[in-house]
């Protein structure tokens, strides 16, 4: 790959981003659809992408890790819940073992792609951000794994008065390394997944941590390491352990996604019992724990051996229910007109998504507009050729929608090849499609789906985020369908569609 060339350097398939998708489409890719050149272009200068970006104290999945490992390769440690260096590992050893680490070239950021239909190829622009130089090449196919926010900058309200507070104000995505609690009142502001994950951590040094929250969320205690796990892992090989977990952890994570969406009020009174339980005799559960919507309307929180209320329970940390009116010198004023000190502030308000990783789409030189696009399978575009996004699911492991598509991805290939096309092309559907491409009802969500690909009513176009029925539709289905049409080499060329 040269700079200012006539004839740029070409790869069958382009991956985006050296993350848990990227590595896991690039074992694939060799795998099930072997004899293509690809590469992978990763801005930054590692692997990993979430797991190496994250440095908070305590960062961890909160999904268990027999499916969010890949289903190719066993997850062999002994914890469920991980810690975001045993998963960077874990990639990285997976990077290593398939042979796909040489094809990575980090410190390329993808800026843009244009899809030619004459030559049915990608020209692909990208930015070395350790040399400045641009890059340019051109492939065949783009398989886009560069996750679903941006990395130079979380979500961060402006509160009023932060000028004033003397303390230090940190948001979890740019953790200073040489930060110390110790002693300290720290308040974090938020009440997600990573606030939750922070409070229990920072509490082991800090005076007290008071976690700030205006909507409370819904929390359960997941055992840390699984009980099956360890019972078959002394009596059956790895290879055959793996998946009878994995799929009792799918099994037991879709049921209670399901009940949660057809007997929301069982599954709240369930949920608000067990964390009762954990707390001490007058914990104010109905203030603090009883979030305004349903469970799953939003993504719900676990926690392994409920190390939250553990911290609760100890006096180490507590929980207040209630909005920033401003900052002051030396806290927060919240608008019930209490006062908070604090000589730290956490402000783990969340993530601002950027779609495709910010990369810019363009047909034969017009932009593609992704709000007047549809998904299909929830992993390509209408009008978009030769292109897959890599979203994994938001109401089970990303790994079980990035493996599947990965695979998906392997089969299409493996079809064009067979039946002579150069391009597979999704059409949206005819009756249109004006749904949202997620139904979370998350701030960082809802912030962004005017930018998104809509979804439609039915499958293809509908996003079920059902595992058991996209194993169905993506391993075995079929891969000619009313919402994909097909392209020779002369019809490319004259932009006709094959029959
Ligand atoms: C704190 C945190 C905890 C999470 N915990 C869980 C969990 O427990 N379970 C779960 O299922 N999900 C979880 N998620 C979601 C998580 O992002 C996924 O699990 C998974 O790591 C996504 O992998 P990915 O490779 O698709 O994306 P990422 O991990 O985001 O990696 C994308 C890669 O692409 C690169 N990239 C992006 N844009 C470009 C570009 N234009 N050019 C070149 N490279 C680019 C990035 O640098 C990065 O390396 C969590 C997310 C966060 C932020």
């Amino acid at each position: 790959m040269t700079t200012d060339q006539s004839e740029p350097e070409h790869v069958d398939v382009l991956i985006v981003g050296a993350g848990l998708s990227g590595i896991g489409a690039a074992c694939h890719l060799q795998e099930d659809a072997p004899g293509r050149t690809y590469a992978i272009l990763e801005s930054r200068g590692a692997i990993g992408g979430t797991w190496d970006l994250f440095r908070y104290p305590g960062i961890r999945s909160d999904s268990d890790m027999f499916t969010l490992g890949y289903a190719f390769r066993p997850w062999k440690d002994s914890k469920s819940i991980a810690d975001g260096a045993s998963i960077k590992r874990y990639i990285e050893d997976t990077a290593r073992e398939y042979g796909v680490r040489d094809k990575i070239r980090f410190h390329h950021r993808v800026l843009s792609a244009d899809w030619s239909t004459q030559d049915a190829r990608w020209t692909v622009t990208a930015r070395r951000s350790d040399t400045g130089e641009t890059v340019r090449l051109t492939c065949s196919w783009i398989s886009a794994c560069s996750g679903y926010y941006r990395y130079d900058e979380g979500f961060r309200p402006t509160f009023a008065g932060e000028g004033t507070f003397t303390g230090e104000i940190v948001h979890p995505q740019h953790w200073p390394e040489d930060l110390d609690v110790t002693g300290k009142q720290v308040v974090v502001i938020g009440s997600g997944a990573t606030a939750v994950t922070l409070v229990p951590s920072l509490a082991d040094d800090a005076g007290h941590v008071t976690m700030l929250q205006r909507t409370p969320s819904y929390i359960m205690s997941l055992p840390g390491r699984d009980p099956l796990a360890q019972v078959l892992r002394s009596k059956l090989p790895g290879t055959l352990a793996y998946p009878i977990v994995r799929w009792k952890n799918v099994l037991l994570s879709t049921l209670l996604y399901q009940l949660s969406r057809r007997r929301p009020a069982m599954i709240k009174k369930l949920i608000r019992r067990l964390t009762q339980r954990q707390l001490p005799e007058g914990f104010d559960v109905d203030t603090h724990f009883n979030p305004p919507y349903n469970p799953w309307d939003q993504r719900l929180c676990l926690v392994p051996d409920g190390d939250l209320f553990r911290t609760l329970r100890h006096g180490k940390a507590s929980i207040v229910t209630d909005t920033v009116a401003r900052f002051t010198e030396r806290g927060i004023d919240l608008e019930s007109g209490a006062h908070l000190d604090a000589d730290v502030i956490i402000t783990a308000t969340g993530l601002n998504l950027l779609p495709l990783g910010g990369m810019a789409l363009s047909i034969d030189g017009a932009r593609v507009d992704l709000s007047t696009t549809v998904s299909y399978k929830g992993m390509m575009i209408s009008g978009v050729p030769n292109f897959t996004m890599v979203i994994g699911y938001t109401n089970a492991s990303w790994t079980l929608k990035a493996d599947l598509v990965n695979r998906y991805v392997c089969r299409l290939l493996n079809h064009l090849d067979a039946q002579g096309y150069v391009a597979a092309t999704p059409v949206a559907p005819p009756e249109g499609a004006d749904a949202p491409f997620l139904d979370l009802a998350s701030g960082y969500v809802q912030r962004s789906l005017a930018e998104l690909p809509k979804q439609g009513a039915r499958t293809p176009w509908r996003l079920h985020q059902n595992y058991l029925r996209d194993v169905r539709l993506m391993r075995s289905g079929p891969l000619e369908d009313e919402g994909m049409t097909f392209q020779r080499p002369a019809a490319a060329r004259s932009g006709r569609t094959a029959a």
